[in-house]
């Protein structure tokens, strides 16, 4: 799609007044019987932006209905700094309950075990949700990928829950061994897989690091973190600059990198290589892998791809039930392109599409469904506290303004999700186009 057409797209739901839903005997629409009832499975950033963008767009013609495991919403990107202790829970989380409700959208704390779309019914551990058109947005899960003993072994990264779990285990060892009067494996850190989430975490991790062995009275080289990747060059789905830049700013920041070095097992307090080399660590972390989450593999061999999640078409529809639709990381049709880089804002551009082509399929009156093809998004790295980089193409800017600037982005989600206010997606926009903008003037200098 042009870029001038998506900006059409993004704001044209709220100039265009509410569509009336259809009446009977003249009745106002909240007393008719039978309201399709729309069911968004999972309230992450897909999920969250369909449930908002179609309350906005489809006001009472619909009953929406959103279902999640956790109570909270989280910010994934802020994890990282969870994890190091520079942010605290309250700042990059909103409890569901309150953000929905706020807006009038029924919320459901259930954990979503399997989808009957025969029947058309999601099923939870406690009861089953009908519904007449219903939105995955699961989410991934960690993939492990059946290497030994690392699902026991490693500590996940993938919520608020994950980084404050792993955030007391750090503070409790180096706290153990500052009573010990002396460093051991408890000082040690391993995070495997060098892809985005990984090399976040250990650049934050290096930072608390320097404060916490001030403050156990540990000295800094006895504590070390090293992070393992199995391809010769950090960041599979980025330039190779954006990848030596990131390397060598990683060992100034004291981080052992051990690259193109597959994990074969992971055991209590040891991660084994290839080649047989055992690194020793009392605090071993999973990033090396997503894959779609489980509830949605029960749409069927032809319609779910294991790496991809469910397969869609152009209308980021199910293939094979029109009434199904799927967005960010738990449904990326293979066709849409090759190396996806899984971020919450393609997360929000599917939540967009498919928000627009639902209302297009409860609406009494005729519209177009709009065809989704993927626009290229700035991918904004943080490297600690003191370096960001701003990635576009092939083409990078390094530098402290992008750690704030990413802080920034943080900041205006999650308060146009802590108070609903919509024209704050305004906000966010003006700032993704300032960045291209940015990009484009800095592209054009060089
Ligand atoms: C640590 C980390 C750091 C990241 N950093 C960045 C970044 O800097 N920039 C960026 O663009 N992207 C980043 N991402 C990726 C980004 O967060 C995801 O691509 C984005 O959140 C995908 O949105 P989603 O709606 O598909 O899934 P999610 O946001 O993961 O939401 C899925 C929701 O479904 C719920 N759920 C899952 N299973 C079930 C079930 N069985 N039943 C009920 N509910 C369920 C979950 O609780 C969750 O609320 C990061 C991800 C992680 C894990």
């Amino acid at each position: 799609m042009e870029w001038a057409n998506y900006k059409v797209l993004r704001f044209q739901p709220n100039a265009r007044p509410l569509p009336a839903a259809k009446t009977v005997f003249n009745l106002p629409s909240k007393f008719l019987p039978m309201k399709p009832r729309v069911v968004i499975a999972g309230c992450g950033f897909g999920g969250a932006t369909v449930a908002f963008n179609l309350k906005r767009l489809a006001g009472n013609m619909a009953k929406i209905i959103a279902i999640d495991s956790s109570e909270k919403f989280d910010y994934h990107a802020s994890l990282p700094e969870l994890a190091a202790g520079k942010i605290r829970e309250s700042e990059i989380t909103i409890p569901l309950q309150q953000m929905l409700g706020r807006k009038g959208i029924k919320f459901v704390r259930a954990k979503v075990s399997r989808i009957d779309f025969g029947k058309r019914k999601v099923i939870t551990g406690k009861s089953s949700i009908a519904y007449d058109f219903l939105v995955l947005a699961l989410g991934a899960r960690t993939a492990f990928y059946g290497i030994p003993g690392a699902d026991e072994n490693c500590l996940e990264f993938k919520s608020y829950r994950d980084a404050s779990k792993l955030h007391a285990h750090i503070v409790s060892l180096f706290r153990s061994c500052s009573n010990a009067g002396k460093a051991s494996d408890s000082t040690k850190i391993v995070v495997v897989g060098g892809g985005l989430t990984g090399v976040e975490l250990a650049a934050d991790l290096a930072d608390m690091l320097d404060k916490l062995c001030m403050q156990c009275g540990i000295m800094r080289d006895d504590a070390q973190i090293v992070l393992v990747h199995r391809s010769p060059h950090l960041h599979p789905a980025l330039s190779e600059e954006v990848s030596a830049f990131t390397e060598n700013y990683l060992r100034l920041l004291g981080i052992r990198l051990q690259l193109g070095k597959a994990v074969v097992e992971v055991k209590k307090g040891s991660v084994v290589l290839e080649g047989g080399a055992e690194l020793r660590a009392k605090t071993i972390v999973w990033c090396a892998g997503i894959q779609p989450a489980d509830a949605v593999s029960s749409a069927g061999e032809k319609n779910f791809d294991p790496r991809c999640g469910i397969v869609l078409n152009n209308y980021l529809q199910s293939v094979g039930d029109r009434r199904v639709f799927a967005v960010g990381d738990c449904g990326w049709g293979s066709t849409f392109e090759t190396h996806p880089v899984l971020s919450y804002l393609r997360a929000v551009e599917h939540a967009d599409f498919v928000s627009h082509n639902l209302y297009a399929e409860l609406s009494s009156k005729p519209h177009r469904k709009l065809i989704y093809s993927p626009r290229t998004f700035p991918t904004m790295i943080s490297l600690g506290r003191k370096m960001g980089i701003l990635v576009f193409g092939s083409f990078y800017l390094a530098g402290l303004q992008w750690v704030w600037a990413k802080k920034l982005v943080a900041r205006i989600h999650l308060f146009r999700f802590r108070t609903g206010l919509d024209f704050l997606e305004f906000a966010d926009e003006l700032f993704v186009s300032f960045i291209e903008f940015a990009y484009y003037l800095a592209a054009k200098g060089r």
